[in-house]
């Protein structure tokens, strides 16, 4: 009875505090002087602006692209954001392991390009990224540049508040798919989707909710279910069991387009960049140097100067 009576007063105590707590908040006015209007809710804190280590960056790669592709990448923008960037792959591999330590992810992936084995990968950095704590996932190809600076000035831009799917509309309308429907019928559907090759971030707050179609081996039946590839599938989520919608943005480049057609002026404003095969010919960003097409073909490396010229193995500038 003793315990029941004190606990009675500590409890009134704690809401005589709160009661004059909330009436402190209520009467303080607000910077410009206007008294802000009484609501239930505390006084949330000041958002903290997003740095580059709230970014979790996934990289899809495969066994056979460890060297070809792999080692541009980190030499060039990988190398200035390690921390946030994870290489997702199919086979382990010693030398990678030892450069990458923790940051070599060998999924139990099969190595064919067949659309459970590229679900399997998205599923493997959709999971890691949940597990990551991080605010933002970002998901790339081994063929593709990111500029980190350019990404967390686009990131940056989104309020807090918002679900956010951000990345270039792989076609100029949305795709159809079947979704089967029990017993024995199909429902018609259709959804916008960023192209996996041209790289998307998704925020945590959204990912969150996609995770019940998306996390585990999830992702993987969801994909099965919509006879889709992994981009697809990602898009299919937000869209149409979620209701969100893709963000649009013109900053990430698959070589699916035409990349010559980008002035070098506007190469450091774009969040990812690519190279690749084209009809026979190579589909590459255009910029004049330091480096030939020769030595550099993809130009990754000749952009990464641009960007970075204080990097050892970039050409000094000779003061005179
Ligand atoms: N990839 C993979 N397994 C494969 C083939 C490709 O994981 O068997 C990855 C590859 O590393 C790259 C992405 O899938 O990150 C797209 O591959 P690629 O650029 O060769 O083909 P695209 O679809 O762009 O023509
Ligand atoms: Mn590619």
């Amino acid at each position: 009875q003793c315990r029941l009576l004190r606990g009675l007063a500590g409890a009134l105590l704690t809401l005589l505090c709160m009661g004059l707590l909330s009436l402190r908040y209520q009467s303080r006015p607000s910077p410009q002087g206007v008294q802000e209007p009484p609501g239930p809710s505390q006084p949330s804190p000041a958002p903290r602006e997003l740095r580059l280590h709230d970014v979790f960056i996934a990289v899809k790669t495969t066994r056979a692209f460890h060297h070809s592709r792999l080692d541009l990448l980190l030499d060039t923008w990988v190398s200035r954001i390690r921390q946030q960037t994870y290489i997702f792959t199919d086979s382990p591999d010693e030398g990678l392991q030892e450069r990458l330590g923790p940051h070599l992810v060998v999924t139990n992936c099969s190595t064919e390009h067949s659309h459970p084995a590229l679900s399997c990968k998205m599923a493997a950095e959709f999971d890691a990224f949940l597990a990551s704590g991080l605010s933002w996932f970002c998901h790339v190809d081994d063929d593709n540049y990111v500029n980190p600076w350019a990404l967390l000035r686009l990131l940056r831009a989104f309020p807090a508040t918002l679900d956010v799917y951000v990345g270039r509309p792989s076609l100029n309308r949305p795709i159809r798919a079947s979704e089967p429907q029990a017993p024995n019928r199909t429902r018609l559907v259709q959804f916008w989707f960023a192209t996996g090759g041209a790289g998307f971030c998704i925020n945590r707050k959204l990912a969150l909710k996609m995770a019940p179609w998306a996390s585990g081996s999830r992702f993987r039946d969801t994909s099965a279910l919509i006879r889709l590839p992994d981009d697809c599938t990602v898009g299919y989520i937000v869209e149409c069991k979620l209701g969100g919608r893709l963000h649009p943005s013109p900053l990430f480049h698959s070589h699916l387009e035409t990349l010559q057609l980008l002035r070098a002026a506007q190469l450091p404003e774009q969040v990812t960049l690519s190279y690749g095969v084209f009809e026979g010919k190579l589909n590459v960003i255009k910029l004049p140097g330091p480096f030939s097409p020769e030595e550099d073909p993809s130009r990754f490396r000749s952009l990464h100067c641009l960007l970075y010229p204080d990097t050892p193995w970039c050409p000094q500038l000779v003061v005179q």
